[in-house]
């Protein structure tokens, strides 16, 4: 118990929000007895119980089954970027706007097209084999 890091309300933590669907920013809201009890979402603004569980670890049983997906994202993903060009994506950072963007450049995830701008701070981006949640105009401040 004494290892544990004690977090004050207020306090930062980098973790899984279930509504963005990332790892996100977010910050205690209430605390017991030492421990993290819930966390507010910096990007989607929404409060919720802070679990320390990976999800990954959730996720392996899952696998074993066969894999039916409920829409082709690589269909749809055919028909977005039928008409854009290569210079269209731009690298993605997540403290820039691209609220008039349409093209995005991930480290990690590759070329994506912007569907929805959900807030100032939010987008909705398809890849070609998956839909993210990103965050724009992030400030540290
Ligand atoms: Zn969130």
């Amino acid at each position: 118990m004494a290892t544990e890091k004690i977090y004050a309300i207020g306090d930062e933590i980098f973790t899984e929000c279930g509504k963005c669907k990332s790892e996100m920013h977010h910050i205690v809201t209430t605390m017991k007895d030492d421990k993290v009890k819930k966390v507010m979402c910096k990007g989607c603004n929404s409060t919720h119980v802070f679990r320390v569980k990976k999800k990954k670890a959730v996720k392996a049983g899952a696998a074993d089954k066969p894999k039916v997906k409920r829409r082709s994202s690589k269909k749809d993903w055919g028909k977005l970027t039928a008409d854009m060009q290569d210079d269209e994506f731009i690298d993605y950072n997540m403290s820039l706007d691209f609220t008039q963007q349409r093209g995005i450049k991930h480290h990690k995830f590759g070329n994506g097209v912007i569907i929805k701008v959900l807030a100032t701070t939010q987008l909705e981006v398809v890849f070609q084999d998956s839909i993210k949640i990103l965050v724009q105009n992030y400030s540290m401040n």
